[in-house]
């Protein structure tokens, strides 16, 4: 990992964005829906990355991502805690969640497998204010495939921290991916998937369905 600081909890936001939770049949959630990956899960998004080939769809989610320089406590502001942010990639095996989602089991198995956390390249925090002004994109083979602005998020940065602060700790080295917007879709062998924000290319590599 090209992380500046270690990584260590990997905290992701399900149905953050209303037109996602729409596409998959979902409600949106009154309080945040947290899930964790491991820290296997975190892979640098360049090359190319090996994603499980045998277990149904995988599904790409396109997010902004914080990582944390600082511990979290009440009421702090997210300009001294946050110190970087980067666009990163949600894997998803979607026919396991639906599985899993029927028997009300968790969802680890779908979420939490190696390489099921990309990252582009860090850049300095510039502000919650800032990073609204400007989209984040997934390109698959050239073409775009999703387009997302952090303004359209049911829980902003600040509640989403205050949460998971509050209830189980926020610290440096942790990352916290925030949903994905609508356009979510599967993944074929060989595909290039190229991260932007702002226009500005982060990361690309190649997928490898083993
Ligand atoms: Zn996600």
């Amino acid at each position: 990992m090209n992380a500046p600081i270690p990584i260590r909890n990997l905290y992701c936001v399900g149905r953050n964005y209303r037109l996602h939770a729409a596409e998959l049949g979902n409600a949106v959630p009154e309080t945040p829906l947290i899930f964790t990956k491991p820290t296997h899960a975190a892979v640098s998004w360049e090359g190319e990355v090996a994603l499980p080939g045998t277990q149904g769809s995988v599904h790409y989610e396109t997010e902004l991502v914080l990582l944390f320089g600082q511990p979290y406590e009440r009421g702090a502001s997210l300009d001294r805690v946050v110190s970087h942010f980067t666009v990163g990639l949600d894997f998803t095996l979607r026919d396991e969640q639906e599985r899993l989602k029927a028997e009300g089991w968790p969802w680890l198995s779908a979420k939490g497998f190696r390489n099921s956390a990309g990252f582009g390249r860090w850049e300095a925090y510039p502000g919650e204010e800032e990073l609204a002004r400007r989209d984040f994109t997934l390109r698959i083979n050239g073409r775009e495939a999703q387009r997302g602005n952090i303004r359209d998020m049911v829980f902003g940065f600040a509640e989403l921290a205050s949460f998971i602060g509050e209830r189980y700790g926020l610290g440096p080295g942790d990352v916290l991916f925030t949903g994905t917007p609508a356009g979510v879709g599967a993944l074929r062998d060989g595909d290039e998937l190229t991260l932007a924000w702002d226009g500005r290319e982060v990361g690309s590599a190649k997928v490898r369905l083993v």
